[in-house]
């Protein structure tokens, strides 16, 4: 039998900088939605806090290729400026979309891109500062990038502000309450 209350995509995309984290953990803490976090799978090494099949699904590269061969990934993408793979893997979607569950993809812009072709209705957002001046503050700020890296995280970001303009929602993560409160009205209105 079909579940009652049918399941929702949604796509949270935005600059590694932004505050993306912190926001998706108050917002599964604090939404009355079943939200259901879609654990990607990516080629590249784990962090050291990192944990398999909790952060991500961390594959070697001939699994990861065998993978898309085989045909379960509803979208993949070499991400750019990072030189590794990632993808959302159907298992980590279907099965829950099925339980009436709204399953929260944080998915970069190709990938949203990707998803909409299957799931047209998916609820779009994107995440970011209110200005490219404040991430290159916040990443500054963070004390663990490279010069180097702080440079290849701004392009990123340069890149997909440019093409964003598709998202359903833009949310500036201006200061956390006010964010998240936005994030969750626009979770309820749906
Ligand atoms: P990180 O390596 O910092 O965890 O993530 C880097 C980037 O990869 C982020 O911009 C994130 O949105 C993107 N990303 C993570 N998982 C996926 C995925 O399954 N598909 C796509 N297309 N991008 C992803």
């Amino acid at each position: 039998m079909p579940p009652s209350t049918p399941g929702r995509v949604v796509v949270i995309s935005g600059p590694s900088g932004a505050g993306k984290t912190t926001l998706m953990k108050e917002l599964f803490r604090r939404s009355e939605r079943p939200l259901v976090a879609s654990v990607s799978a990516t080629t590249r090494p784990p962090r050291p806090t990192e944990v398999n099949g909790i952060d991500y699904h961390f594959l070697s590269h001939d699994d990861f290729a065998a993978r898309r061969r085989a045909g379960d990934f509803l979208e993949c993408f070499e991400v750019f400026g990072r030189g590794h793979w990632y993808g959302t893997l159907w298992g980590e979607v279907a099965p829950s979309l099925a339980a009436g569950k709204w399953v929260v993809l944080e998915i970069d812009v190709q990938g949203t891109r990707s998803v909409l072709v299957r799931y047209p209705d998916a609820l779009t957002i994107f995440v970011g500062t209110e200005s490219l001046e404040e991430l290159e503050r916040r990443l500054r700020g963070r004390g663990t990038e490279s010069e180097d890296s702080i440079h290849r995280r701004l392009e990123v970001a340069r890149r997909e502000l440019a093409a964003s303009d598709f998202y359903l929602h833009h949310v500036v993560n201006d200061t956390l309450d006010r964010a998240v409160q936005e994030l969750l009205e626009i979770l309820k209105r749906g």
